[in-house]
């Protein structure tokens, strides 16, 4: 099976285990996937097998187009459609479906969750609305499929972005989440993770000799610490240019500074710091997208209603960054090698460079 696919499946197989020790789920009801648009696919857990016999090799790919399972004989989760209608109707790179306690009691009893703390509003634009309940009809045919409708019905009606609200409870069931576009969740966390790493190979490649004049783990934090600023400042621009021209102009830029970065190893040190600052402050200047993301550190301390639900968003792409990165940098020629360096963040940098391509295929603009 092709490279992104095994990759995505391995993702999907931890996040689906992580979310089984979160707390979040119940018995064996949750579900996370993960997608790929470029490769025009999403990948599932399977349904009817175990938790504990389940391997990387068990998640089930299924077409973005077609709905259909490519290259699997196992049946792919029962919530499949629900998650289908998501990715068509949303820009989104995961979804997530659980029946944790207290956002499922919301859902039952049909109460959305009102804003009233400021770490809810910190990754909810508002209240997390709930959908009309389904007919019978709805109910009797095409249950999944119709439950997805509905809640993208909910979002049109009204006129909900789901990137600031990204999830909702489905009434008298439980609620669904989505997350980030997986492409830059990947850039963020797989940039995170492989920052001080980068910088410990390039002082070692600094002439004269002691390279950096200040810890590797130090310029690191001082980079993430300045990049948050970048996010504020990246709001104010989408408001003025637009959301859509803003986080294709944002990606275009985070994907060539990446690559310009891994070339820039052995250069001197300042242009490596100011380098390394610059992106990730653009990787950071797409704040929408972003603020799934960053809840995905610690899903297991997040527990309360609306915890329960951003908690997971985002998860998709957090989770592949860094293995992707470290796969790259590998088959590229490991981490004493430049060109191994830049193709590593070419790697993960590459969803965001392709997606303006992406959206003039698909006429998204
Ligand atoms: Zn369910």
């Amino acid at each position: 099976m092709n490279p992104t696919i095994s990759a995505l499946q391995e993702a999907v197989h931890r996040a689906n285990l992580e979310l089984a020790t979160s707390g979040l789920v119940m018995g064996t009801f949750g579900n996370v996937s993960i997608a790929d648009r470029r490769a025009g696919l999403f990948v599932i857990k399977p349904s009817g097998v175990a938790y504990d016999a389940l391997t990387p090799a068990h998640m089930v790919p299924v077409s973005l187009k077609s709905g259909d399972v490519i290259g699997s004989s196992l049946r792919p989760s029962s919530d499949t459609l629900t998650h289908l209608e998501l990715y068509r109707a949303f820009d989104c790179g995961a979804v997530v479906h659980t029946h944790s306690e207290f956002a499922t009691l919301f859902a039952q009893t049909r109460r959305s969750i009102r804003c009233m703390g400021t770490t809810h509003a910190d990754y909810f634009r508002g209240d997390i609305p709930v959908t009309r309940p389904l007919r019978p009809e709805e109910v009797a045919d095409d249950y999944e499929r119709n439950t997805g409708l509905v809640i993208v019905e909910t979002f049109r009606e009204r006129e909900l972005d789901p990137h600031q609200v990204p999830g909702v409870l489905v009434a008298n069931h439980a609620p669904f989440t989505w997350g980030a576009d997986a492409a830059h969740a990947m850039e963020l966390f797989g940039s995170r993770s492989w920052m001080v790493a980068f910088l410990v190979f390039s002082a070692g490649l600094q002439t004269p000799a002691p390279g950096f004049p200040w810890h590797a783990a130090t310029i690191a934090a001082v980079a993430n610490l300045v990049s948050v600023s970048a996010s504020i400042l990246g709001n104010e621009i989408a408001l003025r240019i637009g959301r859509r021209p803003w986080i294709m102009i944002a990606m275009a830029a985070s994907g060539t500074t990446g690559i310009v970065l891994g070339l820039s190893a052995p250069w001197h040190w300042a242009i490596v710091a100011a380098l390394l600052v610059v992106y990730s402050m653009l990787v950071m200047a797409e704040s929408a997208t972003l603020t799934a993301g960053l809840v995905a550190a610690a899903p297991a301390e997040l527990r309360g209603a609306a915890m329960g639900l951003y908690s997971l968003a985002g998860f998709g792409g957090g989770l592949l960054g860094p293995v992707v990165f470290g796969v790259a940098l590998d088959a590229a020629g490991g981490a004493a090698s430049v060109a191994a360096w830049v193709i590593a963040y070419a790697a993960i940098g590459s969803g965001c460079l392709a997606a303006p391509f992406v959206a003039r295929l698909y006429g998204r603009g």
